[in-house]
């Protein structure tokens, strides 16, 4: 190839390569070049497709399975009398919900009963600032005792669903997976130690069945192990997404007696940091130790009337159930006089096992990784690959990825979301896998289009330093900060330097080089990938940002392998050289034109149709004093049909019972509906303190009962039905201030003891008392929503409150 010589495009000029005629070289060397890329994403793609397949679900066993196997088959008949509609704690559907649970474990034998309390809100959820949280609730438990128990291990799901919706996965799936585990368990030897079969009510409106089961249940006194089991989907990969503190032990059984472990450290971190809530969080607060799974892909349906047991996805029953029985039978049998060890444990999933080792080797092996790093940056300026200026320029370089592919993938987004406004009220689309793509493809078009502008400038070796660089500092940023999610960078970049370290010093003719940087950039695959794929469902796409830069750090461990895509740098001379680095850039082109192909595609496949409504939020607000009716909204900017019934925000300090400031709100007719009534029962001084005994009751079946004291009025000390509360209200400026949240309230109604500060009280008293029951089909005025017009998923959409002020 005779082509001419144009010095701009040359750079520095090839060594010669023995034994390969000069005129060969250009040819010789893209050909084996190619071949060796090819083979280096092959063997990546083999091993990112081995780890994915890895988090399949399992499946479903069938109904004549082995009677010591779980069978999805069978546990999902529970699902259909579960979740046949929407039980919301209190109502009379979860009672028939529980008197089926109770024959179901009573025909196996075991011991059943069912605790009937009133119980308080357990962890810090947003209910009643500054108030109490209350239930009235009747958890169904059971017990398979043990043949000589060092301890108790107690499976636990909630049973009551949200008023949305029938609970066909959430959390149908954890009841009748205890269910069918008490089923398995009961046919073979019994365990060693006690198994409790707790199946809770009203977790969705406070966590207080699991409350009131860890602070006042007998089998509950000494704590114990609990697996909680839930589902915030229908499908997808059953996740260990919490433990207790100091879980080594804990995660060490998992690994070994869950038959499909997938759990990252990581993901713990992740959860604290959402303002989400389980039972588990009931049994945290009191002397359990434990692991908290579910599966959390599918989140469309997530508490709206979508959550059908046709909905679930039996793969992700079979496999809460095949972790759930394997773990019941390991820690039915383990001594679990000792399970907490000093520390906790880094563990991810790998193919075929949970990696897992201990929290205090974080920093340590986040150290050695920058130094790692540090050693390969040096051994690179000695051998002339960079000089220490290319090595600065390489890291500083490197930032640019990482800060522009999470931005460019919320820009995405919200591109996505300007087009199709009804995603704003979605966990995440129907069919979210085209974003995902999109996603992912826009992130390697960065990381790809970065690295071929800068590559020649900077050098290859320089840009793949930087790039470790990173992921080592940010594995010691993590180790401080948030230590089990370290492992993500730390060892990716230690695999990354090792293998440079070694294409370093191995012979550059032979394939060992090649065969160094693919073995660590698989490193990078097998952490990384897993971890893209399950952030997309934990945080929805809203948050894609955070999976895109995921991706662009698996792409920084992978820098080397993506170089064999370009031409040696120096390679080439001339025209072939120009020729070249236009098809450089080729990749990263066609990874942008697939991102926005991919994005296209989603909008166009994932519409919203009867089957896959656009969610709207509206509830229903009558005084019933002044007889003035209000439509409210919690979207932020309203659909069409949403806009039909409230135009302004608008303040709601006169329902301090919804725990709203403001809310789309808009004027309603009024309805022909009942306050709840207040009874003063009596009223007396004693001392300095005035005492106030009501009874409130609600005239119509309702879910939910507020009673709030104005604002001006200080409140020391409330009784709720004969619990005290130690209350520190003070007064405030705004009209109602202490406040009590009573969730399935009996029809004889709730007894309130209230102790206030006269100095401050001897102003007018007032209450005001709220109910709320679900459903605003039969309210004047209210038109019935079309196909394509969902329900959002929430604690308060088609509620229909009704308020009244009694003054003292
Ligand atoms: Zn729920």
């Amino acid at each position: 190839m005779g082509a001419p010589t144009t010095p701009a495009a040359t750079g520095t000029p090839p060594r010669p390569v023995p034994g390969v005629p000069a005129a060969n070289r250009a040819l010789t060397r893209p050909r084996r070049r190619l071949v060796a890329a090819v083979a280096a994403l092959l063997a990546l793609a083999a091993v990112g497709a081995g780890s994915l397949l890895d988090l399949r679900t399992p499946a479903p066993r069938p109904a004549d399975a082995p009677a010591g196997a779980f069978s999805a088959t069978r546990a999902y008949e529970d699902v259909q009398v579960i979740a046949a509609r929407s039980h919301v704690a209190g109502s009379p559907a979860n009672e028939q919900v529980r008197a089926h649970l109770e024959a179901q474990l009573r025909g196996l034998g075991l011991e059943t009963e069912v605790q009937d309390t009133v119980a308080q809100e357990a962890g810090q959820l947003s209910g009643a600032a500054g108030g109490a949280t209350l239930a009235r609730v009747r958890n169904v438990v059971a017990r398979l005792p043990g043949t000589d128990s060092t301890g108790r291990v107690f499976l636990v799901a909630h049973y009551d669903s949200v008023q949305t919706g029938p609970g066909g996965n959430d959390d149908a799936a954890g009841t009748s997976t205890i269910l069918e585990v008490a089923r398995a368990l009961t046919t073979g030897p019994r365990p060693r130690n006690d198994i409790v079969f707790v199946l809770t009510d009203a977790e969705e409106a406070c966590l207080c069945g699991a409350s009131a089961f860890a602070a006042s249940h007998p089998l509950a006194a000494d704590g114990g192990v609990v697996l909680n089991l839930e589902a915030r989907g229908s499908t997808g990969p059953v996740i260990m997404f919490e433990t207790s503190r100091n879980n080594a032990k804990l995660v060490d059984i998992f690994g070994r007696a869950a038959p499909h472990p997938v759990g990252t450290s990581f993901a713990v971190e992740i959860y604290r940091a959402l303002p989400n809530d389980t039972d588990f969080t009931a049994f945290l607060d009191r002397k359990f130790v434990g692991l908290n799974s579910a599966y959390i892909d599918g989140g469309a349906i997530y508490h709206t009337p979508l959550d059908t047991p046709a909905a679930m996805d039996r793969g992700s029953l079979q496999q809460h159930g095949d972790n759930a029985l394997g773990l019941a039978r390991e820690f039915g049998r383990t001594d679990l006089t000792d399970l907490r060890s000093g520390h906790d444990a880094t563990y991810f999933p790998v193919p075929g096992g949970l990696v897992r080792y201990p929290g205090w080797l974080t920093l340590p092996l986040a150290l050695l990784a920058v130094a790692a790093v540090g050693a390969l940056g040096w051994l690179t300026r000695r051998s002339g690959r960079a000089s220490t200026g290319r090595l600065v320029a390489g890291f500083a370089l490197a930032l640019v990825p990482i800060v522009a592919a999470p931005v460019a993938a919320q820009l995405l987004w919200l591109a996505i979301t300007t087009i199709r406004p009804g995603y704003a009220e979605l966990l995440d689309p129907y069919r979210p896998i085209w974003y995902r793509l999109a996603v992912l493809a826009l992130a390697t078009a960065v990381v790809l289009t970065w690295y071929a502008l800068l590559r020649r400038r900077v050098s290859p070796a320089a840009l793949a330093v930087g790039g470790l660089a990173w992921l080592a500092l940010l594995g010691v940023l993590l180790a401080v900060a948030v230590p089990g999610g370290a492992y993500l960078t730390t060892l990716p970049a230690l695999a990354g330097a090792l293998g440079g370290l070694v294409a370093l010093r191995t012979r550059q003719t032979g394939p060992w080089p090649v065969v160094a940087v693919t073995a660590a950039a698989a490193v990078g695959v097998v952490i990384l990938l897993p971890t893209v794929v399950l952030l997309f469902p934990a945080l929805g796409m809203a948050m894609g940002g955070v999976a895109a830069l995921v991706a662009v750090l698996l792409g920084l461990a992978a820098l080397p392998v993506v170089d064999l895509l370009h031409p040696q740098a120096g390679g080439q001379r001339g025209l072939l050289a120009l020729r070249a680095r236009r098809l450089g850039v080729l990749p990263a082109a066609a990874a942008a034109v697939t991102a926005v192909v991919l994005a296209g595609v989603g909008l166009s496949v994932d519409r919203f149709d009867a089957a896959h409504p656009a969610p709207t939020h509206l509830m229903y607000a009558l005084d019933a004093g002044t007889g003035q009716a209000r439509w409210l909204s919690h979207e932020g900017d309203p659909q069409p049909w949403t806009d039909g019934y409230v135009d302004g925000v608008t303040t709601v300090d006169d329902f301090p019972g919804l725990g709203d400031a403001e809310l789309r709100g808009g004027p309603a007719p009024a309805a022909d509906l009942p306050a709840p009534k207040v009874e003063v029962l009596s009223d007396t001084r004693s001392g300095n303190e005035r005492l106030v005994r009501v009874r409130v009751l609600p005239q119509r079946p309702v879910r939910l009962l507020t009673l709030h004291v104005n604002g001006p009025t200080a409140v020391t000390s409330a009784t709720v039905n004969g619990r005290q509360f130690d209350v520190r209200m003070a007064p405030t400026q705004k009209p109602w201030g202490f406040g009590v949240v009573f969730h399935a309230p009996p029809a004889e109604g709730v007894e309130i003891a209230l102790t206030m500060y006269p100095s401050l009280a001897d102003g007018p008293v007032a209450l005001r008392a709220m109910d709320a029951s679900d459903g605003l089909d039969a309210l004047p005025g209210f038109r019935p929503r079309p196909p394509a017009v969902g329900v959002v998923g929430s604690h308060s959409s088609e509620m229909l409150a009704v308020a009244r002020t009694y003054p003292l």
